[in-house]
C-alpha cells in the first residue's frame, strides 16, 4: 500500500462518526462497548464503532417514537428538500464515499462508485414523490354518499441492512420512509457499518430533524434487535438480508402483527437461447454475474444455456472471467475485490468442490487465492450436472456454473426449480418466446437481453422465498404508508 493511498484511508475513515447515532445526538455506547470493523482485503482491523446495548437500542426507538408525535405533519416539500440536499451531497462527495466502502466492504473503486449513484438515486427519487402522496374520492355505489381516502405514514420503522451493499440497501428503506413522514432506527451489519454511519451525517448536515433517523450499530444483532420488533411502538420491519435471518424475523414480526417488508436471498437463473445474441449475452452475463463480485442478491447464480451454443457461451465467458484482475478494491485497475470474510470464501470453495466432484468441468479459475485477505478466483464450471448444490444453493461469489436444455420449457423448469424468485436474466431476440418465457418465470423481476435490473424508479422485491414487498417506484413509497378510508353519509 503506498503511503499517499494510506493516508486517505485514514483521513476518510476519521471523517465518519464511529459513534451511535440516537435523537439527534452522537454519542458512544452506554456499555461504552466497541466493534471491530475489518478491511476483507487484508483482515486488518480498520477502525471500531460504538456496540450498542439493549438500552441505546431503546433509546433509539423511544427517540423515533417522540419524533413520530411531529415529523409525520412536517411539511412534504420540505421533507423533500431535505431529500435532495442529501443527494447532492452524497453526489458531491462520491469518490470519498466510495474509499469509504471499499476498504469495510472490500469492492473495486469503480463498483463503489456505481453503489453511491445507484444508492443516491432512491433519495432524488423519493425526494420527488415527497409531494406526491395522494389520496381519493368518489361518489359511492348509491350515489347517497362519498368515498375518501388518505394516505397516512405508518409510523417508527425498524431496518435492518446486510452488508453487500451498505449504502444502497439503506437508502433504499430510508428515502421512502423520510418522504413518507416515518421515523426510523437503522441496524446495518457489523462488518460494513460505516457508509451507514456517513449516510446519517449527511442527513443530519441536509438539515433532517433529530430523531427520524437513529442509527445503531451492534455486535449481537438478534438480541439487540428482537426487542424493537417485539415492541408496540414499532409498526414496521424492513429486512434485507438472508432469507434463513429473515424466516426469524417474519415470526418475530408476527406478535405485534407488524407490517414486514423482506428483501432476501435470490437464486437466479440467467437464460440463453440459441437464437440470442451470444455476445451480447456474455456482456450481460459479466454484469449479472460479477457485479459486487458475484456478492449480491440479483446475481445470477446459474446459467442455462441452449445446447447448440453452450460450449461457445461458456468459453467466451471463461475468457472474460479469467481476465479479470483481482486485488485490493483501492487500487487502480483491479475488477474483482476479495469476499466479505473467510466463511463466505469457504463456502464458495465448498459448493465448487462439489460440483467438480459431480463431474462439473473448471473452465477457468475454480480456486482461491493464497495470502491475505479473502479471495477466490473468477470461475466458470462447464456441463455442471442437475443435483450439484450450486444449483440449488445461493454462491454469493464469483463462480457461473453452465449447464444446458434443448427445449424452451424444459429451461423454464429448470428455472424455476428453487425456492428462490427474486429475478431471471433471459437472452433472446424472438418477442413470442420472449413473452412466453417472462409470463411463466416465477421471479419478482426479470431482466430481458440486459444483465441489470436495479433501478431508483422501479419496483425491486421478490415472490417465493425471495421475499416480500417493493422498494424503488411508486411501489417502494406505498410500503411506508398506511390507507384510511372515510365513508360519509351526504343524505
Ligand atoms: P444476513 O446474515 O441475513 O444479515 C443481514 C442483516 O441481518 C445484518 O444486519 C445482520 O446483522 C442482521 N441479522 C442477522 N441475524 C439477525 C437476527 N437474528 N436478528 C436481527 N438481525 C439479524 O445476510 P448477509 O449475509 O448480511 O447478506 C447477504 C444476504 O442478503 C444474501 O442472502 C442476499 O441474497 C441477501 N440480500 C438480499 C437483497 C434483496 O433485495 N433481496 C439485497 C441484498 C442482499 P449482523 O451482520 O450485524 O449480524
Amino acid at each position: 500500500m503506498s503511503t499517499t493511498l494510506a493516508a486517505a484511508e485514514a483521513s476518510v475513515i476519521a471523517s465518519v462518526p464511529h459513534e451511535l447515532f440516537i435523537g439527534g445526538r452522537w454519542r458512544a455506547a452506554s456499555g461504552g462497548g466497541t466493534l471491530p470493523v475489518e478491511d476483507p482485503s487484508t483482515g486488518e482491523t480498520l477502525c471500531e464503532v460504538a456496540d450498542a446495548t439493549g438500552e441505546d437500542a431503546d433509546a433509539a426507538l423511544a427517540a423515533a417514537h417522540e419524533t413520530f408525535k411531529t415529523w409525520r405533519n412536517h411539511p412534504p416539500r420540505e421533507r423533500g428538500d431535505i431529500l435532495r440536499r442529501a443527494y447532492d451531497a452524497i453526489v458531491g462527495r462520491t469518490d470519498e464515499l466510495a474509499l469509504l466502502m471499499t476498504l469495510e466492504m472490500g469492492k473495486p473503486l469503480a463498483e463503489s462508485r456505481a453503489e453511491i449513484t445507484y444508492a443516491a438515486n432512491f433519495f432524488r427519487w423519493y425526494a420527488e414523490e415527497a409531494v406526491r402522496i395522494n389520496g381519493r374520492f368518489t361518489v359511492n355505489e348509491a350515489g347517497s354518499g362519498r368515498v375518501l381516502t388518505m394516505k397516512q405514514p405508518i409510523g417508527p420503522c425498524v431496518f435492518i441492512t446486510p452488508w453487500n451493499f451498505p449504502l444502497a440497501m439503506g437508502t433504499r428503506k430510508v428515502g421512502p420512509a423520510i418522504a413518507a413522514g416515518c421515523t426510523m432506527v437503522v441496524k446495518p451489519a457489523k462488518q460494513t457499518p460505516l457508509s451507514m454511519l456517513a449516510m446519517a451525517k449527511i442527513l443530519e448536515e441536509a438539515g433532517l430533524p433529530g430523531g427520524v433517523l437513529n442509527v445503531i450499530t451492534a455486535k449481537s444483532s438478534g438480541a439487540t434487535m428482537a426487542p424493537l420488533i417485539a415492541d408496540p411502538r414499532t409498526r414496521k420491519l424492513s429486512f434485507t438480508g438472508s432469507t434463513e435471518v429473515g424466516r426469524k424475523l417474519i415470526a418475530q414480526s408476527a406478535e405485534q402483527v407488524l407490517k414486514v417488508s423482506m428483501e432476501l436471498g435470490g437464486n437466479a437463473p440467467f437464460l440463453v437461447f440459441e437464437d440470442a445474441d451470444l455476445d451480447a449475452a456474455v456482456d450481460g452475463a459479466m454484469v449479472a454475474k460479477m457485479r459486487n463480485g458475484g456478492e449480491a442478491c440479483t446475481s445470477a447464480n446459474r446459467f442455462h444455456v441452449h445446447a447448440s451454443v453452450a460450449e461457445a457461451f461458456a468459453a467466451k465467458l471463461a475468457e472474460r472471467m479469467g481476465a479479470m484482475r483481482i486485488g485490493r478494491g483501492s487500487e487502480d485497475g483491479v475488477e474483482v475485490g476479495p469476499l466479505i470474510d473467510d466463511d463466505q470464501r469457504d463456502k464458495v470453495a465448498e459448493l465448487v468442490t462439489d460440483a467438480v466432484g459431480r463431474g462439473a468441468e473448471v473452465l477457468t479459475g475454480g480456486e482461491a487465492v493464497d495470502g491475505a485477505g479473502h479471495f477466490y478466483r473468477p470461475t466458470v464450471l462447464g456441463s455442471v450436472p442437475r443435483d450439484a448444490r450450486l444449483l440449488s444453493e445461493e454462491i454469493f461469489g464469483p463462480v457461473a456454473p453452465v449447464s444446458t436444455f434443448t427445449e424452451t420449457d424444459e429451461a423454464i423448469a429448470q428455472a424455476n426449480d428453487t425456492e428462490y424468485g427474486l429475478v431471471a436474466y433471459v437472452y433472446t431476440r424472438d418477442v413470442n418466446r420472449a413473452f412466453h418465457v417472462m409470463e411463466n418465470l416465477e421471479t419478482g423481476m426479470i431482466g430481458l437481453n440486459q444483465g441489470m435490473v436495479s433501478n431508483a424508479g422501479a419496483p425491486f422485491g421478490g415472490i417465493k422465498q425471495s421475499g416480500f414487498g417493493r422498494e424503488g417506484g411508486p411501489e417502494g413509497l406505498e410500503e411506508y404508508l398506511e390507507t384510511k378510508y372515510v365513508a360519509m353519509n351526504l343524505p
